[in-house]
């Protein structure tokens, strides 16, 4: 029977587990995002009782939802159900279609309320139980709660905001057309606002350029002299967290499309029909009529995130904090993954007498270079910050390392105290920073924590690990390493712009290929690859379509 009788204390119907037998651990995965779809697609171990709980039944493909805004590709091509995903796995997997709004790490379960539209006579919430809980809810957008902003402006986050976008722009160019309006009231409607210069809001602001320019104009060609479209951003450049020749380009191509890049502009209000900014360095505050606003400046906290912070003590912070290896501090079998966690990396000034201690086989109070270099992978492991550091001053060993900081004294025969190794590493933690919240990140996470979970039995029963700290002697797996595999800046006009790892910069066309031929490539199933391909082509031959 695949109904359950039994009641939590506060009279919720418990999800059933009859099915699983007892003994198998329990993994209940919160998301099918990047990070919980990545994390079940990669799981391979058939022992555990796994139940998906995501108020939307399939994935996205995040980065292709910008395309979806102008009608370059259809939604539908984007998405996958999950149910797909699932049934070909050889791991028995339940999906529950739920929205989570509450965790309970006392008790071990997790509060859901089913979102469909059937009446389910009050047996729309129920709790589950759970031995391992896998957090990958995401984040939502961040309003920094400027006033109307979340009344009148769309967000570009979900299928939905796209498809509601782009049915916006067209309905926009088709009231201009109306033949009430006086040229004043025209131009405020074909007046489109972004908010955010980060790489959603500048790829979007690019793709309504070319599907005004290529194709609506042409449709709508009294409209050509009245349409705008404005970038704001608060910072004094966009694509911050991109290399500064690729902000050029971008600042320089932006111009010379006629987009108005209005920089060190702060968004302060929000009304329906006008958009209030602050400059930030006058502070003068000055308003704009729009016909449509996009919101994208970033990420903040879903309720019931922020909730289970407060719980656990995390209380002030954006996301969920966890260890190297994405468990929660301070909760028993929790992990988080995604947008809604960052990595606490431990500090290697913090734990620089163990280490040394660990370095030391002979105890002798001082570090030959030979026990250093026997040490450093393990090190560099446990604190990728002193990878980093070696490779951005390009030192290849311990004896550079030791010339770079002493000067010539270094020697092979050196010992090192204490105090000198402190000296020599004291500024490996300024290398340190937080990955950023990206499909890359989310994805390459959820893999790694599916194989730790493919391998927790193993592991049990064969403890292993690299350099063990005080208090982390049961670590059995390596901490998570996020590979960069590079960044790409669409910017519309079939230029784009790429950033490859080793800080290889690429703008142009070929780069424009490179993104065509990575997204196709990357995307879930044949399935949305052939529909997105066919799509492409046939934007190239037909343009993009404009009715809505
Ligand atoms: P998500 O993918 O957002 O998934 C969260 C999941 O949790 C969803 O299934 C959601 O329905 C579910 N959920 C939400 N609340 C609950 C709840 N209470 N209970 C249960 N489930 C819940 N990254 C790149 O690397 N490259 C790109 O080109 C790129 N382009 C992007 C373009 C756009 C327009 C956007 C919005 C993002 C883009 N990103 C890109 C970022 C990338 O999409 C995110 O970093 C990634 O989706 C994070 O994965 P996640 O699994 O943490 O969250
Ligand atoms: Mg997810
Ligand atoms: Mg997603
Ligand atoms: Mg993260
Ligand atoms: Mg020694």
């Amino acid at each position: 029977v695949a109904y359950s009788e039994a009641k939590s204390p506060d009279g919720l119907n418990i999800a059933d587990s009859s099915e699983a037998d007892n003994k198998r651990k329990r993994v209940v995965v919160l998301g099918t995002g990047w990070a919980g779809t990545s994390f079940v697609k990669n799981l391979k171990n058939a022992s555990y009782d796994v139940q998906v709980i995501s108020p939307r039944n399939y994935f996205t493909f995040t980065p292709l939802l910008p395309s979806v805004t102008c009608g370059t590709v259809e939604a539908r091509s984007i998405v996958e159900p999950i149910r797909k995903i699932v049934k070909k796995k050889s791991v028995d997997i339940r999906y529950w279609e739920a929205e989570c709004f509450k965790i309970d790490p006392e008790n071990k379960q997790v509060y859901c309320r089913a979102n469909q539209e059937t009446d389910l006579n009050g047996k729309e919430e129920f709790v589950v139980p759970y031995d391992y809980l896998v957090i990958a809810v995401g984040a939502r957008p961040n309003t920094f709660n400027t006033p109307g902003v979340e009344e009148n402006c769309h967000f570009l986050k979900e299928v939905e905001d796209a498809q509601k976008i782009r049915s916006t722009v067209v309905d926009c160019f088709e009231s201009a057309c109306l033949p009430t309006l006086s040229d004043e009231e025209r131009k405020r409607i074909l007046q489109f606002v972004v908010v955010g210069g980060g790489p959603t809001g500048v790829e979007f602001a690019a793709e309504l350029h070319d599907f005004v320019s290529e194709d609506l104009v042409k449709l709508y060609p009294r409209s050509k002299d009245l349409v705008k479209i404005t970038l704001l951003e608060a910072t004094d450049h966009i694509l911050n967290m991109f290399d500064k020749r690729i902000t050029a380009f971008a600042e320089e191509k932006f111009q010379r499309d006629g987009i108005d890049l209005k920089t060190g502009a702060m968004v302060v209000n929000v009304t329906d029909k006008e958009i209030s900014t602050k400059e930030i360095k006058t502070g003068k505050i000055s308003s704009m009529p729009y016909g449509m606003v996009v919101w994208s400046t970033g990420i903040g906290t879903h309720p019931v995130i922020r909730d289970f912070m407060r719980r656990i003590g995390q209380a002030n912070r954006r996301a969920l904090a966890t260890d190297e290896w994405l468990r929660i501090e301070g909760c028993d079998n929790i992990y988080a993954l995604g947008d809604c966690a960052t990595i606490n990396q431990r500090k290697v000034m913090e734990d620089i007498l163990a280490i040394f201690k660990k370095a030391d086989k002979d105890n002798s109070g001082t570090l030959t270079v030979k026990e250093f270099q026997e040490v450093l992978n393990d090190i560099c492991e446990r604190y990728p910050q002193l990878g980093l550091y070696l490779k951005n001053k390009r030192l290849h060993n311990i004896v550079d390392l030791l010339k770079d900081s002493k000067g010539d004294v270094a020697k092979e025969s050196i010992e090192l105290n204490i105090e000198e190794f402190k000296t020599i590493l004291s500024e490996v933690d300024s290398q340190m920073k937080n990955l950023p919240a990206t499909a890359q990140v989310a994805a390459q996470q959820g893999a790694y924590l599916a194989n730790c979970f493919n391998r927790m039995e193993e592991c049990e029963k064969n403890p292993e690990g690299p350099l063990r700290f005080r208090g982390e002697g049961r670590h059995r797996f390596r901490p998570f390493r996020y590979k960069h595999l590079g960044q790409f800046a669409p910017l519309g006009g079939e230029q784009t712009a790429a950033q490859l790892p080793g800080d290889w910069v690429s703008i142009g066309r070929s780069s424009q290929w490179l993104w065509y031929s990575v997204y196709a490539s990357k995307l879930v199933s044949w399935r949305t690859r052939v529909s997105v391909i066919s799509e492409w082509i046939m934007r190239f031959i037909f343009g993009r379509d404009s009715s809505g």
